[in-house]
């Protein structure tokens, strides 16, 4: 999406050659505007299939999944990544390792969020080692629930995530794919 490269390379730092800052349009400040894109970009790439549910998780995976749920005209439901004390019900949890943030927690959905034979459309804002789309598969299928595909608004393509996921046959739509990059530069797939 060559938009969203644009503003990537204006906008996003490296902070290191593997964690990317782009808080001025996605993960502090937001961008409706770039967002309404991006849900109109996965929309169409996925008119292919047919989804009911759309899973992200708390915070930066929001914007784009709620646009997204919005178009396709179907819920969004976003894992916490804390247990908060009101969620008294039956919910279902998985575990995340952030290796940006170095360490490891867990991430819950209320059980009756999530219904068995769902086919489920999960959205993020990045992937990476893969940590966090895999909690929501574990999630999803702990409800009796089928992941159909993955959307992505940008993967880091030299971190192994998206390999390992397509190698389990899930089907990964990334806006963005990063191959490379630096302080000073940033290396698109094309
Ligand atoms: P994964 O679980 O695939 O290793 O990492 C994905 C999650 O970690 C995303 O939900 C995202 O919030 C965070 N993340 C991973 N890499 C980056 C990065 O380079 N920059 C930012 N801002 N977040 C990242």
């Amino acid at each position: 999406m060559e938009l969203l490269k644009k503003r990537i390379t204006e906008n996003g730092r490296a902070l290191s050659e593997s964690v990317l800052k782009v808080d001025s349009f996605l993960n502090h400040q937001i961008d409706p505007a770039l967002i309404n894109e991006i849900s109109s970009e996965f929309c169409e790439r996925f008119s292919d299939c047919s989804f009911n549910k759309i899973l992200t998780i708390e915070s930066s995976g929001i914007a784009p999944a709620v646009m997204t749920g919005l178009r396709m005209g179907i819920p969004v439901v976003f894992a916490k990544k804390a247990k908060p004390s009101t969620m008294t019900e039956e919910f279902f949890t998985a575990p995340v390792h952030s290796f940006t943030k170095q360490k490891d927690y867990d991430v819950a959905i209320a059980a009756k969020f999530i219904t068995k034979g769902d086919r489920i459309l999960i959205i993020d804002d990045f992937l990476a080692h893969g940590s966090a789309s895999r909690a929501l598969i574990a999630i999803a299928e702990q409800g009796g629930a089928k992941v159909g595909g993955i959307g992505i608004v940008i993967e880091k393509g030299f971190q192994n995530g998206g390999k390992l996921l397509r190698e389990l046959g899930y089907r990964i739509e990334s806006l963005a794919i990063i191959d490379e990059m630096s302080r000073d530069s940033i290396v698109f797939r094309d």
